[in-house]
């Protein structure tokens, strides 16, 4: 999308343009490019979220109160897609993009005033604590446990599949408070410190070879009443709440663009390309649709609307795109590209290839994740068909 921009507007993007000129470090983009994982690279993410929150610029979306920059949908654009271009990594969502939103709306002023600008500046990082074995797409059937104690609660149990729980030092986690009602009525949203003795974290590798995913135990962990968000046995309609955001709140078409920016250039140096190039000039005008939804919907965050069932519709277009894209790329390189090339590279060992393009079949074997995380591609079209066609 090319906007015809104002006076003021172009001096706002001579302004983003000079910040990533000066303090994008080649380092930076390294890391952030290289990286095969879903979520990003944890290091570069940290290091470019310090160099925003010096300039006030790491919460784009958030409303001005809570320390947002109070840009309009034009400024957002032109700062996405301005760091798209110089190769800026993308910011982790866990914090500012999926828990600030519900601290916004259900967090009590003390919790508004103690976690939001921990949040920006990445003093804080969280995790999501909400999968358990057996309770994925059905989540409400959840077992972890948080029973009151005086002005604690005790929390036993486990959580799966939680995203860089090595890296977070806090998690927000769905428990349970009552067992004897229906399962969504018995569900508390908490936030634990992973430092409370009782918190373990042990790996999962990924078949690609990466440690992105963990799973937590929490044995009697001693957690604050005060650190619950909503009503006790009401989380679920804070979870939900927050489930708006982390399918479709987020920018994720600028991150496909620099991928797809990567295609081009793999396809444009092949001599025979069966096809490929038609199929990336069809995911290509696909992806420019999905960015300007996403503009469309970082808008209305900001105007403090939630996103509501499209971002059911956003998660399952962005995940089906990841996939392409991703696919296109291997085929594109595949010789040099092989699983091994990646889990040799982790360990600093000799590998084949350029090295950029070694990242290549890890990161399509870990976007085949994408259509899972955050919502099973199927449950999204369940929500999609209830809530949208009325089915
Ligand atoms: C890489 C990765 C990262 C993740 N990160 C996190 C995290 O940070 N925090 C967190 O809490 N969780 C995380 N998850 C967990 C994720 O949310 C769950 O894996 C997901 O919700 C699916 O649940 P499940 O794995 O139990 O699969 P299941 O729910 O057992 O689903 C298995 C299959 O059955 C289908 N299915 C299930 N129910 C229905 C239905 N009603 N109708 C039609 N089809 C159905 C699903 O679509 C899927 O294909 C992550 C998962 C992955 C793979």
């Amino acid at each position: 999308m090319e906007l015809s921009l104002t006076a003021a507007e172009l001096v706002f993007r001579e302004e983003v343009r000079a910040l990533l000129r000066t303090e994008l470090k080649p380092e930076i983009i390294k890391l952030a490019r290289n990286t095969t994982t879903s979520l990003g690279n944890h290091d570069a993410a940290m290091a470019w979220q310090a160099i925003l929150h010096k300039r006030g610029w790491a919460g784009i979306a958030w409303p001005k109160a809570f320390g947002g920059p109070g840009w309009t949908s034009n400024q957002r654009y032109i700062f996405n897609s301005e760091c798209e271009k110089f190769g800026a990594p993308n910011l982790i969502p866990l914090g500012l993009k999926m828990l600030a939103p519900v601290i916004f709306k259900y967090g009590t002023k003390a919790q508004q005033d103690y976690y939001l600008p921990k949040i920006l500046s990445a003093e804080h990082y969280w995790c999501q604590g909400y999968s358990e074995p057996g309770s994925g797409s059905d989540l409400a059937s959840l077992k972890t446990r948080a029973k009151k104690d005086g002005d604690h609660y005790i929390v036993n149990g486990t959580k799966l599949w939680t995203t860089h729980a090595q890296y977070a030092n806090h998690i927000f986690c769905l428990v349970r408070t009552k067992a004897d009602v229906k399962p969504q009525a018995g569900i508390s949203f908490l936030l634990i410190d992973m430092a409370t003795p009782g918190v373990t974290v042990e790996p999962i590798y990924t078949l690609a070879g990466d440690h992105e995913v963990n799973q937590v135990f929490f044995d009697n962990v001693k957690v604050p009443t005060a650190n619950l968000v909503g009503p006790e046995n009401e989380g679920w309609n804070v979870a939900k709440y927050l489930l708006e955001f982390e399918r479709g709140g987020s920018a994720v078409a600028t991150a496909l663009q620099v991928e797809m920016a990567t295609l081009k250039l793999l396809l444009r140096d092949l001599p025979h390309e069966h096809g490929l190039k038609k199929r990336a000039a069809e995911t290509d005008i696909e992806l420019l649709a999905l960015s300007q939804m996403e503009t469309d919907l970082q808008a209305q965050v900001a105007a403090g609307k939630n996103p509501g069932a499209a971002s059911s519709l956003m998660k399952i277009k962005a995940s089906a795109l990841k996939q392409v894209i991703s696919g296109l790329a291997m085929q594109a390189i595949a010789n040099y590209s092989l699983p091994h090339n990646n889990r040799l590279r982790l360990d600093g060992r000799p590998t084949i290839g350029r090295e950029a393009d070694q990242a290549i079949t890890a990161r399509y074997l870990n976007e085949r994740a994408s259509s899972i995380f955050g919502g099973a591609r199927e449950v999204q079209k369940n929500i999609i068909a209830k809530s949208v066609l009325g089915l």
